[in-house]
């Protein structure tokens, strides 16, 4: 194996290392997401639950009133039926007529409060049903992610030991230079020479590069991106 072909297993190993580290990063936030959809869902209905309550409360309140307006009435009429002069009888009459329309008041409210709760009964069986049905999508997500983040760990391991089992085998120089590029690029250190552009930058390289790459003995580094430049077997 030349040195330029240990480097390549190199990267492929750090490649996966930084990809799966990045994955540990990824589902905790990606569960958190969820969570949070799922909290919402929740907060709705249990918004519409005390929207309902009030809107019961109101309408008890409201049945109440209706009650003892109608019991006021017979009242009056029991006083009516003791009273000696029209014009007093007349006064009966004009305040049960007053009562009469407060209670036809309180019933267009009633009216209006049942109309609510038939539109808080329809929003709950939605929100319910939205809950429920995203509820069992969640919970197979959910176990595949922490499946996934139970295996990364012993995965990262894994490689971690492969990785160090090719260091020792690698020349000092290349390998500390390999190194420093891969932290600062990101991505990768050794570029393939593609069509005569470096692979990493996509730069134009001088056919000198082009062609000490493809002798792959010599550390040549692209001239504009400083990546390690190979020329691929194919
Ligand atoms: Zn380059």
């Amino acid at each position: 194996m030349t040195t330029i072909e240990k480097l390549l297993v190199l990267q492929d190993r750090d490649r996966k290392i930084r990809s799966l580290t990045q994955e540990t990063v990824d589902i905790p936030a990606r569960k958190k997401l969820i969570d949070d959809r799922m909290r919402g869902h929740r907060d709705a209905v249990a918004k519409i639950h005390d929207d309902m309550k009030r809107n019961m409360a109101d309408t008890n309140e409201v049945e109440l009133e209706i009650t003892s307006r109608r019991q006021k009435i017979l009242k009056l009429r029991d006083q009516q039926g003791q009273i000696k002069t029209n014009q007093e009888y007349r006064a009966i009459e004009n305040e049960i007529a007053t009562i009469q329309q407060q209670i036809r008041e309180t019933e267009d409210r009633e009216i209006v409060l049942m109309e609510a709760a038939e539109a808080l009964r329809t929003q709950l069986a939605l929100a319910e049903q939205t809950q429920k049905r995203e509820q069992s999508s969640v919970e197979s997500d959910m176990q595949s992610l922490d499946a996934r983040l139970a295996n990364i760990e012993a995965e990262i391991s894994q490689v971690k030991a492969e990785r160090e089992k090719i260091l020792p085998d690698i020349d000092a120089g290349w390998l500390a230079r390999y190194q420093r590029i891969f932290e600062n690029k990101g991505d990768f250190a050794m570029a393939p020479v593609e069509g005569g552009s470096c692979g990493g930058c996509h730069m134009r390289l001088p056919p000198q590069q082009v062609h000490l790459a493809r002798r792959g003995t010599d550390m040549v580094p692209c001239s504009f991106c400083g990546r390690l430049l190979y020329t691929p077997a194919f």
